[in-house]
C-alpha cells in the first residue's frame, strides 16, 4: 500500500505505489483556522480555576468534544445551565443574541468564540438589512451558523435549504416590490448555491448575491471535485462528525459521482473488506474534524497492508 499526500500519477511505481492499494490524502484536512480558535480559547479557558461550560457542540466532532470534557469542561444546551460566576465557550458557528444576553444577566463570563468568517457575514446581513434588503439565507434553518445569524437581524429573512424542488415554493414569499440579497451559510455546498444562482435567474427577482461561502471548505470541496473528475480514485473515505455539514458535503459530493464511499467518525469503523487489491482510495476531511482523527485513519489504513509513505510536491497534476 502506498500512501500519498495531494496528487499522484498513477501507475508510476518511483512514487512509490504498493501492492495492495492506493492511498492518497488530501491536502486539506483537519481542522479549519475558525475551528482550530476556537479549541485554542476553549482549552486557555479550561486553563484557569473557573468552571467551564460548552455551549452547545463546540465542533461538530464528538472525540474533539470529548477531549475537552476530560479537562472539565461540561457541555450545556441552555445558558440557563451556567453556573454564576463560570466560563461559557460559545461555538465557532456563532451565538444567539438572546443567548448572549441570558449569560450576562446571569453573571457569566463568555469566550466568544465566534469564527471571525462567520462574524464578517453577521456584519454583512446588518449591513444589507439597514440597506433596506429582504434577506434570503440559503443554508440549513436548524444550523447554528443560520439560527445565530437569524437572532442577530431585525426582520426575517427567508432561509432556503437545498432541496431544489422547494425552491419555487419557497421564493412565493419573498415580498413583492423589495430589493433582495442572498447569503449562504458558509460551509454550504458550493454546487448548490450555483445551482441556486441559476435558478434565480429568469425568475423576475431583482436580487444582489453576496458568495459568503468560507474558502476553507470550497477548498476541500474543489480538491475532492478535482480528484473525483480525474477518473484516478475508485474510493473515498470521508473522516469527520455525522452533524457537521460541511463534512456531509464531502460525502454527498462524491455519493453523486457515484465512488464508492464512506463516511467515519472515528478510525475503528473502517473495515479492510471495503476496498479491493489495487484500488485507489482517496481520503479527505471536513473542517471539523481534528488532525489526530485524520491520522489514526491514516494508521488504521496503513495496517491493512504494508505502507509507503509519500508526499509528492503539491503542484503535482493527476494523469
Ligand atoms: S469552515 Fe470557515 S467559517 Fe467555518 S469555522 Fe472554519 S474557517 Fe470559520
Amino acid at each position: 500500500m502506498g500512501i500519498f499526500r495531494g496528487n499522484v500519477k498513477p501507475g508510476n511505481r518511483e512514487t512509490g505505489i504498493g501492492e495492495f492499494m492506493e492511498i492518497i490524502l488530501a491536502h486539506n484536512l483537519g481542522f479549519c483556522p475558525g475551528v482550530q480558535r476556537s479549541f485554542k480559547l476553549a482549552r486557555a479557558a479550561l486553563s484557569g480555576n473557573r468552571k467551564v461550560f460548552l455551549l452547545g457542540e463546540l465542533v461538530h466532532n464528538r472525540e474533539a468534544i470529548g477531549m475537552l470534557e476530560k479537562k472539565g469542561a461540561r457541555r450545556i444546551e441552555h445558558p440557563d445551565q451556567a453556573h454564576p460566576g463560570s466560563i461559557v465557550v460559545s461555538r465557532s458557528h456563532g451565538i444567539e443574541k438572546q443567548h448572549l444576553q441570558a449569560l450576562f444577566e446571569r453573571g457569566v463570563s463568555v469566550v466568544d468564540t465566534t469564527c471571525p468568517r462567520v462574524k464578517k457575514v453577521h456584519n454583512l446581513a446588518g449591513e444589507l438589512e439597514k440597506k433596506g434588503f429582504f434577506l434570503v439565507i440559503l443554508g440549513n434553518p436548524t444550523h447554528a451558523e443560520v439560527t445565530a445569524l437569524i437572532s442577530h437581524l431585525v426582520s426575517l429573512p427567508l432561509v432556503v435549504g437545498d432541496d431544489s424542488s422547494r425552491w419555487e415554493k419557497e421564493i412565493e414569499k419573498i415580498p413583492e416590490y423589495t430589493k433582495v440579497a442572498v447569503l449562504e451559510q458558509t460551509t454550504f455546498p458550493r454546487q448548490v448555491f450555483l445551482k441556486f444562482q441559476d435558478f434565480l435567474k429568469g425568475h423576475g427577482i431583482q436580487y444582489e448575491i453576496h458568495d459568503t461561502l468560507c474558502p476553507e471548505t470550497g477548498l476541500r470541496q474543489e480538491e475532492l471535485d478535482r480528484f473525483l473528475l480525474s477518473g484516478a480514485i475508485q474510493s473515498v473515505v470521508v473522516v469527520g462528525g455525522k452533524h457537521s455539514s460541511n463534512t456531509k458535503a464531502l460525502y454527498l459530493m462524491s455519493q453523486n459521482k457515484e465512488i464508492k464511499t464512506h463516511w467515519v467518525e472515528a478510525s475503528s469503523e473502517i473495515h479492510p473488506k471495503w476496498f479491493a487489491p489495487h484500488e485507489r482510495v482517496l481520503v479527505v476531511s471536513g473542517a471539523s474534524t481534528p488532525d489526530f482523527q485524520v491520522n489514526e485513519v491514516k494508521k488504521t489504513l496503513e495496517s491493512f497492508d504494508r505502507q509507503n509513505i509519500h508526499q509528492p510536491q503539491k503542484d503535482q497534476t493527476y494523469e
